[in-house]
């Protein structure tokens, strides 16, 4: 592992868990309803080749993402699976787009008129109502009118329709219920049309994770596929998920045995907060580390011990190692996950860095080496993130 020395700073990604989350989403949503899973950012930050690939073996019915690189990538890495473009193009790109098999989504006129120009092929389209978050979509209110006048332009087929209604906190759960109802009477209404769409879908992760019911014929989990709940409390029920991302590690490679040296003229800026070693471990802002807000204290495990973090620089994190006995350089630093018995959670690090849970996960990303469990795909291709070092 020669590489891994060169800066001894990892993540480990349970591709089991995945599919243990994945078949979770389906027990809960039952078997009928199709899985449109969103692997968007990176896959939250988990590596979306590997991730990817785990899903289309598992047979959900659609990827979806928003970022055309990403999709290429999964693309070119032999992926299949139809990928649903959530948005973030401009009109002008639909041609890419179909080059590469992706399904554009259409969220205003702009978009229906690009997707109406085109004329190779009759081209399945995704429509995405804006039910009150306020985000990408066509208003609720309007969307009647918009869905049956681009159904009815030729080269285009509506094969999909969905809204997206995330929540982060149980005062949001109403309201998520409501505006689901809205969807499914649009639903509904088209269909008195004469116009049955074969994908429709409402719930993501908040909704799920929650216990809300509808009658359309997808979902789309992001967050909790990788084991994260979005709405904090009791109305979240998690069991049966499992963190997707089991570990961030580093090791020490230095230990100041006279950090506590306090001798005028001698003393360094650690002296006075220590009552033994610092150690040094390369877990820097670049790696997307930050400092604690004021009034928390972040810490690390090291033989299942908890060590506070002093300072976060650019390349580097200092620790108290004073609680620790014999620190030796290589020894395991435990980041996210458990040693001994003791965890830090991302929770625990979002709260520390005053954040939420994809800011953490926004923050590591692509920045740190992934190990993927098995432990036998890692002698696969690397994903094309970390450049095979030799
Ligand atoms: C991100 C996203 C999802 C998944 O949301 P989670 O809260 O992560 O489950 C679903 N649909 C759309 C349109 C999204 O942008």
């Amino acid at each position: 592992m020669s590489s891994a020395a060169k800066h001894p700073t990892w993540m480990e990604i349970d591709l089991d868990a995945l599919d243990g989350n994945i078949r979770e989403v389906q027990k809960r949503v039952g078997p009928a309803v199709k899985i449109i899973a969103s692997v968007k950012a990176n896959a939250y930050g988990h590596g979306v080749i590997p991730v990817a690939q785990r899903l289309a073996a598992a047979h959900i019915e659609m990827l979806a993402t928003g970022s055309f690189n990403d999709a290429i990538a999964l693309r070119e890495a032999g992926i299949n699976t139809p990928i649903l473009m959530f948005g973030a193009m401009l009109p002008s790109a639909i041609q890419e787009f179909l080059q590469f098999r992706l399904t554009p989504t259409v969220h205003n006129k702009e978009m229906a008129e690009a997707v109406a120009a085109q004329t190779q092929m009759p081209l399945g389209v995704f429509i995405k109502v804006d039910c009150g978050f306020g985000r990408l979509g066509i208003p609720i209110r309007k969307a009647h009118r918009f869905v049956l006048d681009l159904a009815r332009r030729s080269h285009v087929e509506v094969v999909g329709l969905y809204t997206h209604l995330p929540f982060f906190d149980e005062a949001s759960y109403v309201w998520a219920q409501e505006r689901i109802a809205k969807f499914e009477d649009l639903v509904t209404a088209l269909a008195g049309d004469g116009l049955t769409i074969p994908i429709t879908q409402a719930r993501a992760s908040a909704a799920i994770v929650t216990g809300i019911k509808d009658h359309c014929t997808a979902v789309s989990p992001g967050g909790i596929l990788y084991g994260h709940s979005p709405v904090a409390g009791s109305l979240s029920d998690t069991s049966g998920f499992r963190p997707v991302m089991t570990s961030l590690c580093s090791r020490l490679i230095h230990i100041s045995h006279d950090a506590n040296d306090r001798t005028p003229g001698y003393e360094g800026i650690y002296a006075t907060r220590v009552k033994g070693a610092t150690g040094v471990v390369p877990f820097g802002r670049s790696d997307g580390n930050r400092v604690a807000v004021p009034g928390k204290l972040a810490y690390m495990l090291l033989h299942g011990v908890k060590v506070p973090v002093l300072g976060v620089s650019l390349e580097h994190s200092v620790l108290d190692l004073s609680a620790v006995n014999n620190p030796k350089i290589g020894d395991e630093v435990v980041i996210l996950g458990s040693s001994d018995g003791v965890e830090i959670t991302l929770e625990q690090i979002a709260a520390w860095w005053g954040v939420g849970l994809n800011d953490v996960l926004m923050a590591i990303n692509d920045r740190i080496r992934q190990k993927f469990l098995p432990s036998a795909l890692n002698e696969g291709p690397v994903p094309s993130v970390f450049p095979a070092t030799p």
